[in-house]
């Protein structure tokens, strides 16, 4: 893909690119919906990702182009970068919202041109976002000279993300992507940012298993649960969903705080911030089987609880925990479509595609992909 990027900034830019970087998308294995709560999720970074090679300019322009979209967009660089005007161009709000979080933090950058690939399917729950913001970050420092750590890096990601492009986005997407470790899931402290890897089990895969199900009211949705885990918190006295137990639910649920439904929503969420740290100590532990029932016990809870799934997600699972040598399988991302994620003995890796693919397709005719992935590395410098 080096190569074929190369010729395409070539042959759009008439000069070489002089810098090149990437940035993973990455996968949850558990803690869903934990992320804006100050909670814990178990991710790892996957071998899917965004490019982006970079020239400097003598001027004080960006441009950018995308092999995956049409034409080059071109903005200046300044405080209040406009957001694209032409609807095939929206994609480069994200490009855009991070030079203008950069420069907000009072970052000097230079003018450059940008091109990307990416390999990370758009719109599947992987953050192909994450992965962009991630890279464009990456490559906007560098060709100014610059470092920052991969944590502040999703920081300004996520930033990027909340403010200019508008989609509420906790830090696990970002933060997976700049900080990955190659070969290891990481327990994501989302409070502290802290990242503790642990290796995945001898023998075990993971498999990722893409509904073809676009989420549709995705973002109403999504906004509505935050707002139903920032009430449940704020009912209960405390900042985040993370400082509660189950017991202190139920005892505010007892004393009329908290309606059946909040109770339900935060319930998953104060569960699952167990069941993460739980998963966490069976990967410490090898103990494969006890990691899957928890990520078989995650579905359950974002099925019935927090009700973010679908019919096709459900299916997906289902499907995926009756075939030989799955450990467990739940929806990854936040829901109402997208992915599924499964844990499968290597052994019946190679039959446990092909047989997930032909048997959701009795149920569904959209367009299904299994991706078999290791845990990659965080984003970083290309060799050009
Ligand atoms: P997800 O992050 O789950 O893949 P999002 O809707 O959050 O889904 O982000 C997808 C958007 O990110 C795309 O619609 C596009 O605007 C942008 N994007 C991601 N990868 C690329 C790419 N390679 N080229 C151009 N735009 C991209
Ligand atoms: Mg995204």
């Amino acid at each position: 893909m080096n190569q074929t990027l190369a010729a395409y900034f070539q042959a759009t830019y008439g000069h070489p690119a002089t810098i090149g970087v990437r940035a993973p998308g990455r996968v949850n294995l558990i803690g869903e919906h934990t992320d804006y709560n100050d909670g814990f999720c178990l991710p790892m970074a996957i071998e899917r990702e965004v490019k982006v090679l970079a020239a400097k300019r003598a001027d004080q322009l960006i441009r950018v182009a995308s092999m995956e979209q049409v034409g080059v967009a071109t903005f200046a660089l300044s405080t209040a970068i406009a957001k694209a005007s032409d609807p095939r161009q929206q994609w480069t709000d994200y490009v855009r919202g991070c030079a203008q979080i950069l420069l907000a933090e009072g970052i000097t950058l230079v003018g450059c041109d940008l091109a990307l690939t990416g390999d990370v399917p758009l719109g599947s729950g992987l953050s192909s976002s994450a992965a962009l913001e991630v890279a464009v970050i990456h490559a906007l420092l560098a060709v100014a000279g610059h470092t920052l750590s991969g944590s502040v890096i999703a920081t300004l990601g996520q930033r990027a993300e909340n403010r200019y492009v508008g989609t509420n986005c906790g830090i696990l997407d970002q933060l997976s992507s700049a900080c990955g470790v190659l070969g290891q899931p990481m327990l994501m402290d989302c409070r502290t940012l802290a990242l503790t890897p642990a290796p995945l089990p001898a023998g075990i895969a993971v498999v990722i298993a893409d509904t073809g199900k676009r989420r549709g009211l995705v973002d109403s949705a999504y906004n509505e649960r935050r707002q139903q885990c920032e009430a449940g918190a704020a009912a209960l006295g405390v900042s985040h969903l993370r400082d509660v137990t189950l017991h202190g639910l139920w005892a505010a649920a007892q004393a009329g705080t908290l309606s059946a439904q909040a109770l339900r929503r935060c319930e998953h969420v104060v569960a699952e911030n167990g069941r993460t740290q739980a998963a966490f100590a069976c990967l410490q532990a090898g103990d494969a089987p006890a990691l899957g029932q928890l990520m078989d016990q995650s579905h359950a809870d974002l099925r019935d609880k927090f009700e973010v799934t679908c019919p096709e997600l459900d299916t997906m699972v289902a499907l995926a925990r009756a075939l030989p040598g799955c450990l467990g399988s739940r929806m990854t991302g936040a829901g109402f479509g997208g992915c599924a994620v499964s844990l499968v003995s290597e052994q019946h890796v190679a039959a446990f595609g092909p047989a997930l693919t032909a048997a959701y397709r009795q149920h569904f005719d959209l367009p299904v992909a299994v991706y078999v992935t290791k845990p990659a590395a965080g984003a970083g410098r290309l060799a050009i």
